[in-house]
């Protein structure tokens, strides 16, 4: 991945001014059409607003209507930087450190980390392939039985395509009921899935899937094909991250960081910088 300093994001966006550029230049890449010209043409700065006036009839548009900047009253470069600062770290970033970091209070900073991390939601386009599928617990201090919902914890269902995205969402138990639409909605039939042994997998070949499940217990040295190393991979980070960064995770906000670590995990292999993803989606 392309490396996005801080030196570089200082010299694209020096201030307010630049941020808007760069938004209408995103949104109008071929130029401003003008509604009341009914044609593109040149569009200057109007000085002190967030708009652009057309050079020939004034006719006033504005870049940040529509976007996750619309009815803020937060500087838009502060809007630019707290982007910046979720994408530049490997782990993510508190709304706490939002707040450190650009001054603005902490409802403030709040309102904007979880506005950005509405931008992180992963389509949910279904794919075919080869896929793992797994489930874990997110919070509660005891470790509990699983697919029971142990107290004060989360089950999270996850589904990682091989050498692809991860997809994982927050349900309320591990029952097939509860579970199956949702592999169903993700993963197309006549793709191979790999589970271990739990119950509930057990009737994923009804789906319409090749279904291979992989005996933990056995501690075998992992033969072939037959592993969830990927998704587990991705239960780690997600658990490193909520535990060194954010500490505790409501269960209302949990979907919201499951989706933020999705997307870094989704885009660790991009050549164009995470800031610049998310930069495209507000
Ligand atoms: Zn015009």
């Amino acid at each position: 991945m392309n490396k996005y300093t801080i030196n570089h994001f200082n010299k694209d966006f020096p201030d307010d001014d630049s941020c808007l550029d760069w938004l209408k230049n995103y949104l109008y890449p071929k130029g401003v059409f003008c509604e009341k010209c009914q044609k593109i043409t040149k569009h200057y700065k109007v000085r002190g607003r967030t708009a652009y006036a057309c050079d020939l009839c004034g006719n006033h548009i504005y870049p940040m209507a529509g976007t996750i900047f619309e009815k803020s009253v937060t500087a838009l470069r502060l809007w630019f930087y707290a982007i910046y600062l979720m994408s530049a770290t490997r782990c993510g970033i508190s709304a706490k450190q939002i707040q450190r970091e650009t001054g603005v209070t902490y409802k403030t900073a709040w309102r904007m980390f979880r506005q950005i991390r509405s931008l992180l939601q992963s389509d949910n386009k279904p794919s075919s392939g080869e896929f793992e599928i797994d489930d874990t617990y997110i919070g509660g201090k005891r470790p509990g039985k699983r697919g029971r919902g142990a107290e004060g914890k989360t089950t999270v269902l996850g589904m990682v395509q091989r050498k692809g995205k991860v997809k994982a969402l927050k349900t309320a138990d591990l029952k097939r009921s509860t579970v199956y639409p949702l592999i169903k909605a993700s993963i197309k039939p006549n793709s191979k899935v790999y589970t271990d042994e739990f119950h509930t997998y057990d009737s994923l070949k009804t789906l319409g899937y090749a279904h291979h499940s992989v005996n933990h217990s056995l501690e075998m040295w992992v033969e072939g094909d037959a592993h969830t190393n990927a998704i587990e991979g991705f239960w780690s980070l997600l658990k490193r991250g909520i535990n060194g960064v954010y500490h505790a995770v409501s269960q209302k906000h949990l979907q919201g960081y499951i989706n933020e670590y999705s997307f870094r995990y989704n885009h660790r292999g991009d050549n164009k910088p995470m800031f610049k993803t998310i930069l495209e989606r507000v």
